[in-house]
């Protein structure tokens, strides 16, 4: 057998999806080596959030290829969906996996034959369901327990490169978690595009799903990589509070701070809605870490409309702000919309938005100073420290020490 690399460009979920690929072809008798290495097969988790990430995945190909000309490409991801015949055209490039061949990935890869060069699907036909995990060193593990979403955000080609919210059923998904339990894994965080969208597929819910998974023994800490404000229930957040292994953690997105611009991304909230969401958690749980997506200038978004943007962002004080300069998707409606803002006015927005995070986020961290937090420390070792998250997601840091690894422990903050 030989030797293959993955290298994955896009979300925990793609990288979730590189690492079952990359289990499949270990446990077929491949060695899987590092980006630099030379290998047989390339496989090139590609991302198309912006057009910066489908720039990356094609100067990537052309890399690989210069450097490795002998060797086989295989280009997977939302990019290989959206822009397979141009993938496909490149050199190197032994074959394109659109999202419904996913599970037939080490076939195609390891097929003595080219046959065809692009497995592909119009996505609004691809609904398999393709499991996986990955993990960060031997501490922490993305479950993925969701694909795909039916909302049609105006700005967001994830429905066009992913397809329909699917997902795999509840028991399925509870034996995953069995298995890293077993592999010594204490925490698990679940990825899926429209995470909180679980169960359409299986007649089941995602409230169903995370109460069995609280159930699991071995995992002690799970986390909700990110869930949309409408989704996060009073029924859940009541149920987490009570006690669970969920953490005071939650990554919810926002987009903008102004109500017409939240309408114009058909976004299914608005700022009311949002704010009464943030209060009601932070009425059942204390130290809540919230981290809050942001797009800065979407089609249309005045001075006045970022503005509104940053005070609700004041005003609410999240932990944490993921700020996404708007990237113009061909395909989605707002690619077409009047009021392009230019790039450099969503620079200086960006700017903004960051120099507001690094204060909220310093605010954050002092707010928790002096508090007894429980810390799972991970085993990645960089200059003798080692580091690890508490249970609302502080980052600590301390010198290494070996018997720490994998344990929660009480830290001072
Ligand atoms: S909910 Fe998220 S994934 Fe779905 S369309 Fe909106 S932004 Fe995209």
């Amino acid at each position: 057998m030989g030797r293959a690399v993955f290298i994955t460009l896009g979300c925990k979920l793609s990288f979730a999806e590189s690492s079952a690929w990359a289990r499949e072809f270990a446990a077929a008798g491949y060695e899987i080596v590092t980006e630099g290495e030379e290998a047989d097969i390339y496989v090139v988790n590609t991302c198309s959030v912006t057009s910066n990430a489908d720039k990356k995945g094609r100067n990537l190909i052309s890399r690989l290829h210069r450097r490795f000309p002998g060797a086989r490409i295989v280009v997977a991801g939302c990019q290989a969906q959206l822009k397979a015949e141009e993938m496909a055209a490149m050199e190197g490039v032994w074959a394109v996996v659109g999202s419904q061949y996913k599970g037939d990935l080490y076939a195609i890869a390891t097929a003595d034959t080219p046959g065809r060069k692009v497995f592909l699907e119009p996505i609004e036909e691809s609904d398999a369901y393709f499991p996986a995990h990955s993990s960060i060193g031997r501490t922490r593990a993305f479950l993925k327990v969701q694909d795909g979403c039916d909302y049609h955000c105006t700005y967001c080609t994830v429905p066009l490169a992913r397809g329909v919210s699917r997902n795999a059923p509840i028991a399925s998904i509870v034996g995953q978690a069995r298995q890293i339990a077993a592999a010594g894994f204490k925490e698990v965080v679940l990825t899926g595009v429209n995470t909180g969208d679980f169960g359409k597929s299986t007649g089941e819910s995602f409230f169903g799903l995370i109460k069995e998974l609280n159930e699991v023994n071995g995992i002690e800490r799970y986390r909700i990589s990110s869930i949309e404000p409408n989704l996060l229930t009073e029924e859940i957040i009541d149920w987490i509070a009570k006690g669970t292994k969920f953490l005071p953690h939650f990554h919810i997105p926002l987009q903008s701070g102004c109500d017409r611009i939240l309408a114009a991304m058909h976004r299914r909230y608005n700022t009311g809605f949002f704010r009464q969401k943030i209060e009601y958690i932070r009425s059942r749980m204390d130290n809540v870490f919230f981290g809050i997506d942001v797009i800065a200038g979407f089609p249309g978004e005045t001075d006045a409309d970022f503005n509104s943007t940053y005070r609700f962002l004041e005003e609410i004080r999240p932990a944490f702000i993921h700020i996404f300069p708007y990237s113009r998707r061909a395909g989605t409606p707002a690619a077409e919309m009047p009021g392009q803002v230019p790039e450099s006015v969503k620079k200086e927005r960006v700017k903004a938005l960051e120099r507001l995070c690094d204060n909220l986020h310093g605010a954050f961290c002092e707010a928790n100073r002096g508090r007894c937090e429980q810390v799972l420390f991970e085993s990645t070792e960089k200059d003798g420290k080692m580091f690890g998250y508490s249970r609302n997601y502080i980052k600590v840091e301390r010198d290494y020490d070996p018997s720490l690894v994998g344990r929660i422990v009480d830290v001072i903050l």
